[in-house]
């Protein structure tokens, strides 16, 4: 393994990964490494993906308990009781891929091919914006005819431009297919905030069968990916696997490699890791996914961690505790699902956690949780590694539970009934007491200046 190479066989090497496997089968229920191991992680500075894999495997009761505390104590620690929400918005569904687990591979005839006009989108924010969602990830299949990355920009822009009512999306997120160095810096002059792209799975034979066809055929180009929109400048990005597609096992120890080599070359890490989880061949438990969370947690503290409506309440609660710190509400996986054009039959794939964003606010605060609708790190100049730095040091939390406050303020004077606004301002008058110095004043203005009709402040 080289962690430093550009090259997607070296920084994931699949030798290193089945030495991992092996090495954490043999030292699985090894009290002493396990201990080590332990200690190294509660300094909340990361494990290599070889200790994680030990972790990952271990069978000794009273360690898993631990490894789930530190999971829970470490996410606090670092981003406070913020629980971040955005929402999917799906472009358009024409894909030229063959992927074999998603509706909308290009062979597929059952499925209604869509594409949103600009006035098309302009309704779906507008539905967005009235539940209150501040910030999007934009989907869509890759249809170089379709979908170019010039339909994207237009996209973004006509995006960013809605201004309706005390509504606006002030970060758009982009999950589209790996491209070019060039489209990658048409991205970031878009402002987007982070790019995301899934691995699917780290596992190049499996990653070969399970994408047959198409220009996401190539293992390589689609793995160097992340690199070419760091080199572009994009410096949030955002890796995932789609867990269940091969051995999670595996699947996870490439990720965090994954993890180490954008450290290693760039100086900055993921700015999220992704979650999601099928029923395929390899489907996984609650409890391994579970575990698989507060692994990830410990091993990569830094990251935000994302779950989608694939899951249900119950799982969705159950991860939360353990180190999920962004998920999606009130979401639409068709093309025009929000404002209702056309969208049957258009999906990807059929929703766990079907409750209104509304409803998502309520359980969260009753949950424990502050729900956040922020979007200020980007915007003031906070990404990339001097972000990482601030979370590293321990700084962010503080800044995230005051713009927690402050945005969800707004979004109960906005868009809450009497019911959630009495609970949400119940919520902030004692979440306030846990914010330390001037960052206590100034929220405590700020949530003032919310109340008297100011909006989208933030520290
Ligand atoms: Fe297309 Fe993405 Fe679905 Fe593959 S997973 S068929 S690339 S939309
Ligand atoms: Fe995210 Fe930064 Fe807002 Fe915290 S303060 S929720 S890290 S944008």
């Amino acid at each position: 393994m080289n962690v430093k190479s550009k090259k997607a066989t070296e920084f994931i090497n699949h030798q290193e990964i089945l030495d991992t496997l092996e090495y954490a089968e043999e030292n699985k229920n090894s009290r002493e490494l396990l201990r080590q191991i332990l200690d190294k992680a509660h300094e909340g500075k990361g494990l290599s993906h070889r200790e994680a894999a030990v972790l990952l495997e271990c069978e000794l009761e009273e360690y898993n308990k631990e490894i789930e505390e530190l999971a829970r104590q470490l996410k606090e620690k670092l981003y406070g009781k913020r629980i971040v929400l955005f929402a999917p918005l799906y472009l358009s569904n024409f894909c030229v891929n063959g992927c074999v687990y998603c509706p909308y591979h290009a062979k597929n005839e059952n499925i209604k091919r869509k594409k949103l006009s600009q006035e098309e989108i302009r309704q779906e924010v507008i539905a967005l914006q009235d539940m209150g969602h501040k910030r999007l990830v934009l989907e869509t299949g890759e249809d170089p005819a379709h979908n170019p990355i010039e339909y994207i920009l237009e996209s973004i822009e006509t995006i960013y431009g809605i201004k309706h009512k005390n509504g606006a999306i002030r970060r758009v997120n982009i999950n589209i297919a790996a491209t070019s160095i060039e489209n990658y810096k048409k991205l970031k002059n878009a402002s987007i905030g982070t790019y995301i792209l899934f691995q699917e799975t780290y596992n190049r034979d499996a990653y070969l069968k399970l994408h047959p066809t198409g220009p996401k055929h190539d293992y390589n180009y689609h793995t160097e990916a992340i690199d070419r929109a760091m080199e572009a400048g994009i410096d949030d990005v955002g890796i995932g696997v789609l867990l269940g597609l091969h051995t999670y096992k595996y699947d996870i120890a490439g990720l965090l490699m994954h993890a180490e080599h954008l450290e290693a070359v760039f100086g900055v890490g993921p700015h999220t890791i992704s979650v999601p989880r099928i029923c395929f061949e390899n489907a996984i438990s609650d409890d391994v996914f579970a575990k698989i969370v507060a692994v990830i947690r410990i091993a990569v503290p830094y990251t935000g961690m994302i779950i989608s409506t694939r899951e249900s309440e119950e799982s969705r609660a159950r991860v939360l505790a353990l180190g999920v710190s962004q998920i999606s509400g009130g979401s639409s996986t068709s093309i025009g699902g929000y404002a209702k054009i056309e969208a049957e039959n258009t999906a990807q794939f059929e929703m766990s956690d079907k409750r209104p964003l509304s409803e998502i606010v309520k359980w969260l605060l009753g949950l424990g949780y502050v729900p956040s609708f922020c979007t200020a790190c980007y915007r003031e100049g906070r990404s990339g590694d001097r972000f990482m730095k601030m979370v590293k040091k321990g700084q962010i939390a503080n800044i995230c539970q005051a713009n927690s406050l402050i945005t969800l303020k707004e979004y109960l004077k906005d868009y809450a009934d009497e019911a959630v606004q009495s609970i949400g301002n119940a919520v902030i008058s004692k979440e306030l007491e846990g914010i330390s110095g001037n960052f206590r004043v100034k929220a405590e203005a700020y949530l003032r200046k919310i109340g008297g009709g100011e909006r989208d402040l933030y520290i």
